[in-house]
Parts: C-alpha cells; structure tokens; sequence
C-alpha cells in the first residue's frame, strides 16, 4: 500500500536537515491524530475547529516563522512544510495557519513597534489570541490597492470606517488588522483593531463552497477609534502592506502542494485498490500514464517552492519569483485534483474518499493571495518591462 511519505519523486525531502523537518513531524503526528478523523463533518457542517487552532498554538505551528520573543526561530523552509503537512490533512486548517501567523502576525512582526510586538505576538504564537488581516474590500479584491477604507485622525487616534470582505478570523473575538487609507495624505496605514471595539460590526460569511472548516467574516467598520499606539508604525503605504503578502504568496504554494499530495496520495491508493474489467485501475496503461504525469507535476512544482523558500531564507527571492511558485503550484494542484476527482468515479465526489473536499478547497487557494492570473500579470511584467494591469 502506498505510503504518504513516499509522495517526493525526486527525493529532494530526504535532504531538509533536522532544524527544517521538526515542525513538518509535529504537524504530520497532528494531522494524522487530530485533523484527519474529524475534519470532514466540520467541512460539512461548515463549522471552525476552534480546538484545533489552539492544538496548533501548543505545538507551536501556528506563527509561520514570524519571530517571537522566546520560541525558536523557524527558516521559512520549515515553516513552508508545516503548511504543505496542514494543507495535505485540511486546506482550512492550512489557511489558518497562513491568517494568524503569515498575515496578521507578520504585519505586526514586519511594521509593528517593540510593545505591538511583545503585546500580541506571544498570544498570537499560542492561539490565546485570533488574528486577523483585512485588506480586501466588497468592491477592491485584485485591485486592493484602490482600497476606500478611511482614516481620520481624531484627538489621540485614528477614526476607521469602511467595508472589507474574505476576512478570515474576522469573527473571531481577536484582533484584525485592517488596512486604510489616512484621508491625511491618501497612504493605505495598517490599525490594529479589537473586534469588541465599538463600530465594528463582523459577520460570518455563509454558504461557502471551499475552506468549510474556516470562517471569514463580512466587516462593517464605523467610525472605529484606534489609538496611536494601536497604529503600525513601520506601514506607511501600500508598498508596506505587499511586504507582507509576498512573504505569504509562497505560503499559499507551500499550501497548494499539500493539497495537491493528498489528492495524488489518494488517487494511487484507490487506483490500486480499484477493480474494473478484472483487474485493478492501476493496471490499465491509460491509468498509469495519468498516474506518471501527476508525479511530475508534483515533483514540478515541490522542487520550484523549495527552490523559492531557500531564495527567501537566502534574502534573494524577487517579487517575480514568488509569484511563479504560487502560480505554478496552485495550477498543479488544480490540475492533479482534478485528475485524482475523476480517477475516483463518483466516490471522487463524496466527503469520506478525501479528494472531493481538497478538489474544492483548492479553488480557494488558486483565488486568495492574487489570483491565477495576477501572479501571471506580476511574471509578464517583470519579463516585459511593462505593466498590464
Ligand atoms: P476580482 O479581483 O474581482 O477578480 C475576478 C476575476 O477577474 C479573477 O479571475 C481575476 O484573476 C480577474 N482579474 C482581475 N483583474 C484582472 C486584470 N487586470 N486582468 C485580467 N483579469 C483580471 N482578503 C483579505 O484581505 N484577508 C483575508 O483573510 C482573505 N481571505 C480570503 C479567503 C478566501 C476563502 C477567499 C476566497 C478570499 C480571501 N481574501 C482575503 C480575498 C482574496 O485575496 C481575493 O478574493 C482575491 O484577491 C481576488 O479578489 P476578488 O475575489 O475580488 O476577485
């Protein structure tokens, strides 16, 4: 029977040195304990594993390598295959990992003072408390740069006021950083807000296709008051926040990869298992040649994202190169669930064989972070020099 750990044609896991697979261990024990025997009722009835999240906090897997005082620092390889192994149990369960560590947590990390920091990042790291990053808007997703999300300064503060949507945790009783432009001097300035402040009103997103088992939330912000000291120091335009999601973007492949093994994992298993016309499915040529080319879209894609994470370990990683690795891994995730849907017949379409609920989670993943064909706008300019968007 095939083996998960199996799932690295080219061998390039057997390589990672300890320091990088100690997180990716405490992720597979959980996933394989506390995500894989209950995670499909939550995707079903579209509810959050808040247990889980916290779990995620005690085994330290929850900040994606963001620095925080007292715990180890994580290379941004480690903490890449952390999201692969989460992402390979359950894409939510991936997405809150890339919420409160790469989103929320690393724009305090990246743009917040020492006391931000040591304010909430401890509490963050251990899940005591949810964070959340709000940036896209009803009307302004790709285009988040024209965000119209105000900020008015008031006596001590800031008064927030506007509308964003997609906002994982955003209901979740934590803190959400939100992103507005200071009607000052039109520069997007990143707040930090607690969701309990008065003028700010989170509803839960409903009816969902993808990432059942993580909330986002519609936000309302009126006239929000955040004081100074809840201001980002260090986010003092757009160019601030982009820091943030390119870091993230490689995250999102990391995530993609997971997916895209768990489907291959499963397509193998049930090729094997499968038997029509007399014999197994992994018998006929066509199988196997269907089998061979989702191998080598998965190794593609596993040996361009280790390449990326070194790149950004190393300090090298252009904006370009981030986006090819996420463009390329969410397309062959896309493209080998897909394949290991319809391997399955119509089990590919039901809960309990696995590949239906990564099938459709992966529609999320190609979206969320700059879609598909942004990444592929962000390539095309930097091979031409000019901008098409
Ligand atoms: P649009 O921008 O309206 O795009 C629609 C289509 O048009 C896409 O195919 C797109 O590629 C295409 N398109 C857009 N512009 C161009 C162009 N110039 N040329 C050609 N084609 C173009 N945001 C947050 O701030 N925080 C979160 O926590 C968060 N979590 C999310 C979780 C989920 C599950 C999802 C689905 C989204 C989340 N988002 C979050 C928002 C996400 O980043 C946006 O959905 C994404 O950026 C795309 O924006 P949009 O949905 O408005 O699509």
């Amino acid at each position: 029977v095939h083996e998960p750990l199996d799932s690295d044609p080219m061998g390039i896991y057997t390589r990672l040195s300890a320091a990088e697979t100690d997180g990716w261990k405490r992720a597979r024990v959980f996933v394989e304990k506390d995500v894989a025997p209950v995670i499909a009722d939550y995707w079903e009835q579209a509810q959050y594993p808040l247990h889980l999240v916290r779990k995620m906090g005690d085994l330290d897997l929850l900040r994606d390598g963001v620095t925080v005082a007292g715990a180890p620092e994580v290379s941004r390889v480690a903490a890449g295959l952390v999201s692969m192994e989460l992402a390979r149990g359950d894409g939510s369960m991936a997405t809150v990992v890339a919420v409160q560590g790469g989103l929320a947590m690393r724009s305090i990390e990246l743009h917040g003072s020492s006391e931000q920091k040591e304010r909430y990042l401890p509490k963050m790291a251990s899940g005591d408390l949810l964070g959340a990053f709000a940036l896209t808007e009803p009307t302004h997703g790709s285009d988040s740069v024209r965000l119209e999300s105000k900020a008015v300064p008031t006596d001590g503060g800031w008064l927030v006021s506007g509308q964003k949507k997609w906002i994982g945790n955003g209901s979740s009783g934590g803190v959400t950083v939100v992103w507005a432009r200071s009607v000052v001097d039109e520069k997007v300035k990143g707040f930090v807000v607690p969701q309990e402040s008065p003028g700010y009103y989170a509803k839960t997103m409903e009816g969902k296709t993808a990432l059942r088992a993580i909330h986002q939330a519609h936000i309302r912000l009126e006239e929000v008051f955040v004081p100074d000291s809840a201001v980002l120091p260090g986010a003092q335009s757009f160019r601030d926040t982009s820091t943030v999601l390119f870091t993230t973007r490689v995250g999102v492949a990391w995530a993609a990869l997971g997916q895209a093994t768990a489907c291959y994992e499963a397509a193998v298993h049930y090729a094997q298992q499968r038997y029509q016309f007399g014999r197994p499915l992994a018998g006929s040529q066509v199988v196997q040649e269907r089998l061979a080319r989702m191998t080598a879209e998965l190794a593609q894609a596993q040996l361009l994202v280790l390449q990326a994470a070194r790149g950004e370990d190393a300090g090298t990683l252009s904006g370009a190169q981030a986006s090819l690795a996420k463009f390329t891994a969410t397309r062959a995730a896309r493209s080998i669930a897909q394949n290991a849907r319809d391997l399955l017949g119509g089990n590919g379409i039901l809960l309990k064989h696995l590949v239906a609920r990564h099938f459709s989670d992966i529609e999320a993943l190609h979206t969320y972070e700059g879609t598909e064909t942004i990444q592929a706008l962000i390539i095309g300019r930097h091979l031409t020099g000019s901008s098409a968007f």
